[in-house]
């Protein structure tokens, strides 16, 4: 399988290609029309078709907050520079951020932050990060029940492919942008299986690159290293929670989350846009910094072949925030020179065009940079055996009188091998002080160890379980894949 961020397939009128853009809520029509006015005057060659995106669209009652008609452009054009909208307040409206990056398969999101000291105030002069985020599962699946009075559930999905996908793509990034170290941070010393196998993906994959640097940390003592010392950092792959929630905190403390812009990379789609959200309190007034889209069209440039447009437009950039001219949320009277608004310094960044930055560190990109092209590996699929059932239970009561009960109901293929409550294990011999509620988690496996079970007598365990009015909320299905568990140990089993 092939995986690019593609600008081969894209189409072209002599050299022209043509791109989706939304122009979003709030203040996101004016940076949009800031953003496409430089690159327009910096030479980009492209052909903009627009669609309806964010709370016009929620209002009439889309709940995706996206036309379903704009899905057929996007596949036209498969590269999207998008503004931010505004999320309507309260229940039933779906991310559009979450469905376009799933729908379309955008599983990296790429976000550099670096900061642009002593033009923009900073405690890290010399950050310079590229935080890459898995971005279309871990926790971001949506998939939420409620099970018991008590007890709600949000289910984590790591896949090996996902995880292969976003790993590849940041060590093939660290190799196209000279970078020279790439880390990884999991929670793997807690979920050894999910974020284990993140982490385990990524051990395979460093060993491929032995010119790149490679090291993990868990996400706790990563953050606090990465918020303290981010020069020590260069590359940065992670989940998709963790790489949300650090992305910000790592553009914040470059400078501003304002200055942001970010990636999306699939397959066959991209999508660009400002990490910050429709700013709705500033919107009109022409006050919004346009930099955080702009950077994101920068990218988007890059991606589809137009390197020397995005060189010159980022330069461009570079020195009208070194001349001192910025927005009011970067300004400082120590610092700038002159606080503008959102058209004045559209202005000044095309009249930088053509020129370098003196002071801050000029930036090049390849003329017509080749896609970045990721193959996942072949596998053999694993071997894989039912040994057992993880049955749920509404229930909450004398613990050792549903053991017992349990052990019967269990027999003959069955044996109860334990059942916990919130992970930890009380029965059997649970302890007095373990706090219980009203969701058990009853683990049978077959009654000679890891022998296996088959599905029909999961059926029959589940009928005499119903009989015995002890109703399944949920099962989980016990494997083993090639001998190896597939399943973790309760705490205290
Ligand atoms: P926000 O990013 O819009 O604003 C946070 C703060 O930063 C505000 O003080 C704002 O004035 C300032 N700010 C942000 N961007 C700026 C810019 N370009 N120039 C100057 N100042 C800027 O975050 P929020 O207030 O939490 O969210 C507002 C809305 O945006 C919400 O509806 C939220 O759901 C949505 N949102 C959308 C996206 C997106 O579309 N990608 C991302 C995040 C939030």
């Amino acid at each position: 399988m092939l995986y690019s961020g593609n600008n081969e397939n894209l189409n072209s009128e002599g050299g022209v290609k043509t791109i989706t853009v939304a122009y979003g809520d709030g203040i996101g029509p004016e940076i949009m029309e800031a953003t496409l006015k430089i690159i327009m005057a910096a030479g980009a060659k492209i052909k903009i078709e627009t669609i309806e995106i964010g709370e016009s669209v929620y209002k009439k009652g889309i709940s995706s907050g996206i036309e379903p008609s704009a899905w057929d452009k996007l596949r036209k054009t498969r590269v999207f520079l998008k503004a931010p909208i505004t999320t309507p307040e309260g229940g039933g409206f779906k991310s559009l951020n979450v469905t376009v990056r799933k729908t379309l398969g955008l599983f990296a999101n790429v976000r550099p932050c670096l900061s642009y000291y002593p033009f923009v105030d900073t405690k890290h002069p010399n950050m310079d990060v590229v935080i890459v985020r898995e971005n279309e599962e871990d926790l971001y699946g949506g998939i939420e029940h409620r099970q018991t009075d008590e007890v709600y559930q949000c289910l984590k999905l790591i896949t090996r492919p996902g995880s292969e996908k976003v790993i590849r793509y940041a060590f093939e990034y660290a190799k196209r942008y000279n970078r020279k170290k790439v880390t990884c941070f999991t929670k793997d010393n807690i979920m050894k299986m999910t974020d284990g196998l993140f982490h385990k993906v990524f051990d395979e994959i460093a060993v491929e690159y032995p010119d790149i640097e490679s090291e993990h940390w868990i996400v706790d003592i990563g953050a606090a290293k990465l918020a303290d010392t981010p020069e020590n950092f260069d590359v940065i792959v992670m989940p998709n929670l963790y790489g949300d929630i650090l992305s910000d905190v790592a553009a914040q403390i470059a400078g501003s989350v304002g200055l942001a812009g970010s990636a999306n990379i699939g397959s066959d789609f991209a999508m660009f846009e400002a990490i910050h959200g429709s700013a709705p309190r500033r919107a009109g007034q022409n006050l919004a910094n346009p930099s955080g889209l702009l950077l994101a069209a920068v990218q988007m440039l890059v991606h589809i072949g137009q390197g020397n447009v995005a060189e010159n437009v980022h330069n461009a950039w570079l020195s009208t925030i070194e001349e001192g001219i910025h927005t009011y949320d970067i300004y400082d009277s120590s610092i700038s020179k002159e606080k503008v608004g959102t058209r004045e310094f559209t202005d000044a960044v095309i009249a930088h065009l053509g020129k370098k930055p003196e002071k801050l560190k000029a930036v090049t990109y390849p003329p017509k940079g080749d896609p970045i092209i990721i193959k996942l590996k072949d596998r053999k699929p694993s071997v894989k055996k039912l040994v057992g059932v993880d049955v749920f239970l509404d229930w909450k009561g004398d613990v050792d009188n549903l053991g017992k009960n349990l052990e019967k109901i269990a027999y003959p293929e069955f044996q109860l091998a334990m059942i916990t409550n919130r992970g930890t294990k009380v029965y059997p011999n649970g302890v007095p002080e373990t706090f219980i509620v009203d969701h058990m988690r009853c683990r049978f496996q077959s009654a000679e160890n890891n022998n296996s079970v088959t599905n029909q007598q999961v059926i029959s365990l589940l009928s005499r379980l119903v009989s015995a009015e002890l109703p399944p909320i949920k099962t989980e299905n016990l494997y083993t894949f090639d001998g190896q568990l597939g399943f973790s140990l309760g705490q205290g089993q």
